[in-house]
């Protein structure tokens, strides 16, 4: 087969930066729920009762830091929600050492986990899908992809227009990075390209058309976007 049999141009390769040089080339979206255990209980969960949970997202939801986008469709309550994201670099089989799985990491980024909340609340309710809550166009912001790992003790940062909405150690995971990402090699082929956001702690709220956002760990690149005065 050659490029020339696809019936029109194949769609472009969705990229995050890296820090420092080059493109990585995205090839799946994994995301975990409920992994820090005061999201779990604002949400009206036990931590204890509830496990973490895993989603997708499609691979060119992925949004530019810098940029604005313009306002979601479809929904009257979007939330952000401030996430440590692992990128791959390696292949990963089923049951893999730790060795095997501290390999295959590339790097981390500071990303925003966007949701519409009535839609994935809607979906709760009635044992559906996330997809439409979660999985929508532009709703995985992302910074530059640091090589090396969050300085320890880092604490995630999330800011909407300059106020603090999310402020906690990472350290909280209830799942270690590790453990998702061997969790996560048990149930899918993990491939270089692979990212894999983490889960958010508490503090999770609306955002609103103009609205800045800005997302640190220390150690990593920050996340900065903007939504559009107008929406979709
Ligand atoms: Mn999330």
């Amino acid at each position: 087969m050659s490029a020339s049999n696809f019936v029109f141009d194949p769609p472009p390769q969705p990229f995050v930066r890296v820090n420092g040089g080059g493109l990585f080339p995205v090839r799946r979206i994994f995301c975990i729920g409920r992994n820090y255990g005061d999201h779990v209980k604002e949400m009206g969960g036990d931590p204890r009762a509830d496990p973490p949970v895993f989603f997708t997202k499609p691979a060119d939801a992925v949004f530019e830091s810098g940029q604005t986008m313009a306002f979601p469709p479809a929904t009257n309550d979007l939330h952000y929600e401030g996430e440590l994201v692992v990128a791959l670099g390696g292949a990963l089989n089923r049951q893999p050492s730790h060795a095997e799985t501290r390999a295959a990491l590339f790097g981390y980024a500071a990303g925003c986990d966007l949701t519409r909340r009535d839609l994935q609340a809607a979906a709760k309710k009635n044992g559906g899908p996330w997809d439409s809550g979660k999985g929508f166009d532009r709703s995985a912001p992302i910074g530059e992809i640091s090589r090396s790992a969050p300085a320890d003790g880092a604490r995630l940062v999330l800011r909407v227009n300059g106020q603090v909405r999310q402020n906690a150690p990472l350290s909280d995971m209830i799942w270690s990075v590790p453990e998702i990402v061997s969790g996560l090699a048990n149930l899918f082929d993990l491939r270089p390209g692979d990212l894999i956001f983490t889960g958010t702690p508490a503090g999770v709220g609306p955002l609103q058309p103009g609205d800045d956002i800005n997302v640190e760990i220390e150690g990593l690149p920050c996340l900065e976007f903007s939504m559009g005065k107008t929406l979709e």
